[in-house]
């Protein structure tokens, strides 16, 4: 097939039916798949021969759109998980075991947070979190003899640090460990890390790539350039044989598609977090129109960033797309063509003023969503984040004052109008 362009990628990847199939992506409804002989069936088992056999490992639906996300991230192989939290315990868990550890960014969405620190310090694997914006030599400060991998977000959420990936991508390959980016803010309409270096890719396509606050899910692409065999006594759950695979070594026999035939066949099988098929139709809807939609989300956040970056009533504004961001120039570099829908800013008078701003909207609503098609946004010191003090707020990093506003798709000129009214009456 003819290499296309991101914006034909999002239509014409994945599904291609054959003469006189359906022209839309089929639910496939069924958990279980029919065979005529069960020596073909003990072969599917075996891994020896490609097929279905039952939805908790793969179905066809979510095969066809986990291959549309991985050409549209330039991988070599994808799979789709119920949700973001699973893709980030599935890239991880597929490489570390207990008594390993990771380097994370500390810039992550507070669920990865949480499932890093805690619960897979729970499962016996450690991590050390560091300032994105370190440098080279305090990244490689940060390796143990035990590390096995780096974890960050491509832009975070919600500081919106956008990560310098060559960077990363540097050292982790220098101390031979993959480096692992959740991509989920930008999309690979924006950001593809695996053309900067990055080995594996996440997502929770429950926020742009559903677009429409209609479907949980989450996605893996792998690029299949790692090579795991060159550090084979670092990650011996891929290049040594797998007692509960008949002896099967994923690095030799599976070669680009390793890293993700392993997660299906062991971590698909015993932790069963499938995407149903009919969230990854609904999901490969939204990616149909991903596009478009993230030109439109960048173009309205950007109108509503300079709207309100010298508005008298705004304390402060954190936007990579404008040039007075400390990110701006990295964000040139990695996503020339913008960043998110997604801008944080604080209103002039604090905690009291930020509940009362979002009290007097009138469309924008008050929603613990992320990149949703309508606009919303959230406070954390009056929602996710209420138990604490404002000493304790300003301590983890999110200030009294913070907004997240998630800018949508509606006429930019509503939108602002809406703010602007909100504003008016502080
Ligand atoms: N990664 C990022 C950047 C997120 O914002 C989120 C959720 O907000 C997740 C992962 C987790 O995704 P999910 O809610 O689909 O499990």
């Amino acid at each position: 097939m003819a290499e296309y362009r991101i914006n034909t990628k999002c239509l014409q990847s994945g599904y291609q039916p054959a003469n006189g199939e359906p022209r839309a992506l089929p639910i496939i409804q069924s958990t279980t798949f029919k065979y005529e002989s069960s020596e073909q069936m003990g072969r599917l088992f075996d891994l020896k021969e490609k097929g279905y056999f039952y939805t908790r490992l793969q179905n066809p639906t979510n095969d066809y759109v986990a291959a549309k996300i991985a050409d549209m991230e330039g991988g070599a192989a994808g799979m789709l998980t119920a949700s973001g939290q699973a893709a980030t315990l599935f890239s991880i868990f597929n490489i570390c075991s207990a008594g390993d550890h990771l380097i994370s960014s500390s810039a992550i969405y507070g669920g990865t947070f949480n499932l890093i620190a805690v619960t897979m310090k729970r499962m016996g694997i450690e991590a050390t979190f560091i300032d994105p914006d370190a440098d080279a030599a305090t990244i490689r400060a940060a390796f143990r003899p035990n590390t096995k991998l780096i974890f960050a977000e491509t832009l975070s959420n919600p500081s919106l640090v956008v990560l310098d990936i060559e960077k990363y991508a540097q050292v982790a390959h220098e101390m031979g460990v993959p480096l692992i980016l959740d991509n989920t803010f930008p999309t690979p309409i924006n950001c593809r890390p695996l053309e900067f270096g990055c080995d594996i890719v996440t997502h929770s396509t429950t926020k742009y790539m559903d677009g429409h606050a209609s479907g949980v899910g989450g996605a893996l692409v792998d690029s299949g350039k790692f090579d795991w065999m060159a550090h084979a006594d670092k990650f011996p759950g891929l290049c040594t044989p797998d007692e509960s695979y008949h002896g099967v070594v994923y690095a030799t026999t599976f070669g680009a598609g390793a890293f993700i035939t392993k997660a299906t066949a062991q971590l698909m099988r015993d932790l069963g977090s499938i995407q149903s098929p009919q969230n990854a139709f609904l999901l490969n809807l939204g990616l149909e129109s991903l596009a478009v939609r993230m030109k439109r989300h960048c173009e309205n956040a950007m109108a509503v960033a300079e709207y309100l970056e010298h508005h008298p009533k705004i304390a402060w504004i954190n936007y990579p797309g404008l040039k007075s961001n400390r990110y701006y120039d990295l964000a040139q570099k990695y996503m020339p063509h913008g960043t998110s829908g997604v801008l944080t800013f604080g209103v002039t008078g604090g905690r009291a003023a930020a509940t009362a701003f979002m009290d007097n909207l009138k469309m924008a609503a008050i929603a613990t969503h992320v990149a949703d098609a309508r606009s919303c946004l959230l406070h954390p010191a009056s929602t996710t984040h209420r138990q604490l003090t404002d000493e304790q707020l300003v301590a983890c990093g999110v200030r009294p004052d913070f907004i997240r506003f998630y800018v949508g798709l509606e006429d930019v000129a509503d939108i602002i109008a809406d703010i602007e009214q909100a504003l008016a009456q502080l």
